[in-house]
């Protein structure tokens, strides 16, 4: 994906801690591992339930080749981390030092005298720009590097189509939103870092209530799930946590991947619930609501709003770092570039730079926001759906591109969900304080 630009980057912020069950920045790809759930060995009669035995005993499941495969997935993602980071600086250093940021500046200036309309031409011209100078990275990243795991359902050509799609929309946002921005910084000076902050969280908040009706779409075709046991058994776990839907969606998602994904949005009468086909063909009936109780968690908890309050806090904070930032480097460099007042659009690779070192320096910080939030959707899921087997099954299902079982320090800092061991674990805690209930059963993992 394309992480140059600062919308991105924090578009990709929200998006990134948004309430889906799958991890996915966008159409991708991914197989589930094959789990056989019945094979899992009985309760031995008389023997008390061990939580932590219980927890090994799933992570058990997934072992030989497809853990190492998953894991050589995942742990690749911290490298492209810094990869992504690294090249999107050479790419603002590209623009910068030989003066092309400064040319696409002028060429503005002479479409038209006016500042205000000369930010959106610049913008245009840079995301365009900048999207082709990433675009073997993109493409590696996106389509061979998920090909080469089994993760991909689509051909390169579909996928390039959804890439084209997703550029459009980065060039209206982008255009729309730094045009903003820099008028922002030229009316309020010292303090645009404030209102820059205020209108990316008027913008988020946008988008975040457009995506499921507007952007969605565009990817994938949503139609009304059936009439089935399994619906009525949704609205009725919707209708007992208060969320006002009466219909149910499913979307073609295995058009571009396997990954088991749902969620509950909307609100002010467009609350919907949708699930994807991945999970309704591989994931059982109690998965299903397994997996929908974690999603409702989500929608009553108002996560959206949570979000959106503490992005606007990590933007805050980044905003005020490119600013102190950009008076020192062009300090040094703005006459090489040609450079000098951070009204001046030709400085917005000097902002996306800093922008992007800042992410990556906030990336245990923008991942706990989002772990801490996906820990509470599961604990609020499993006191709806009480089907803490079922729970675990299903992030088994999910390994085959999460790794399973990471050390404390790396969940700390790359994973934005718990891992499935976290996750898994607070399960089995849960089904042992549970274990006198009549509808939990002990089974069907062994407590050897
Ligand atoms: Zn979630």
């Amino acid at each position: 994906m394309n992480k140059i630009l600062l919308l991105i980057a924090l578009m990709g912020l929200l998006l990134a801690g948004g309430p889906a069950f799958a991890q996915q920045a966008g159409p991708s790809a991914a197989p589930t591992s094959s789990i056989d759930v019945h094979n899992l060995p009985p309760l031995a009669s008389g023997k008390p339930f061990d939580p932590q035995k219980a927890t090994m005993a799933y992570l058990a499941q997934v072992g030989g080749a497809a853990r190492v495969r998953s894991d050589s997935y995942f742990e690749g993602g911290y490298v492209l981390l810094f990869v992504d980071a690294f090249y999107s600086i050479a790419v603002s250093g590209l623009l910068l030092w030989f003066r092309i940021s400064a040319r696409m500046r002028t060429f503005a200036q002479a479409r038209t005298r006016l500042r205000f309309w000369q930010v959106p031409i610049y913008v245009a011209q840079y995301i365009v720009l900048t999207a082709v100078l990433s675009l073997p990275l993109t493409i590696y990243e996106g389509f061979f590097r998920e090909r080469s795991y089994g993760l991909m359902n689509q051909t390169f050509l579909s996928w390039f189509g959804d890439q084209t799609i997703l550029l459009g929309l980065t060039l209206v946002a982008g255009v729309v939103l730094l045009t903003l921005i820099y008028s922002a910084i030229r009316r309020t000076k010292r303090n645009w870092w404030l209102w820059g902050t205020a209108i990316v969280t008027a913008f988020n908040t946008i988008l975040l209530i457009i995506a499921p009706v507007f952007i969605a779409p565009l990817f994938n075709h949503y139609s009304p799930l059936p009439q089935s046991p399994l619906r009525s058994d949704i609205l009725s776990m919707a209708r007992a946590n208060g969320i006002p839907a009466d219909n149910v969606y499913l979307s073609d998602a295995s058009r571009q991947s396997d990954r088991i994904s749902a969620n509950v949005s909307g609100f002010l009468g467009t609350t919907r619930i949708t699930l994807n086909d991945n999970l309704l063909r591989h994931g059982t009936h109690d998965e299903v609501l397994a997996v929908l109780g974690h999603e409702m968690g989500h929608y009553v908890l108002d996560h959206g709003l949570r979000l959106l309050l503490l992005n606007a806090l990590v933007i805050v904070v980044g905003f005020a770092f490119v600013n102190w930032g950009f008076g020192v480097l062009t300090d040094f460099f703005g006459g090489n570039w040609d450079v000098r007042t951070i009204d001046d659009p030709a400085g917005l690779p000097v902002l996306a730079a800093l922008a992007t070192i800042f992410m990556l320096l906030a990336t245990p910080v923008t991942n706990a926001i989002s772990r801490t939030t996906e820990i509470q959707a599961d604990m609020f899921g499993i006191n709806a759906a009480r089907k803490p087997d079922a729970f675990s099954t299903a992030i088994l299902k999910v390994s085959s591109y999460r790794k399973l079982d990471p050390s404390p320090w790396e969940e700390a800092i790359f994973y934005d969900h718990p891992s499935g061991h976290t996750r898994i674990w607070e399960m089995m805690q849960w089904k042992a304080g549970h274990l006198n209930d009549p509808d939990i059963k002990a089974g069907p993992v062994s407590p050897q």
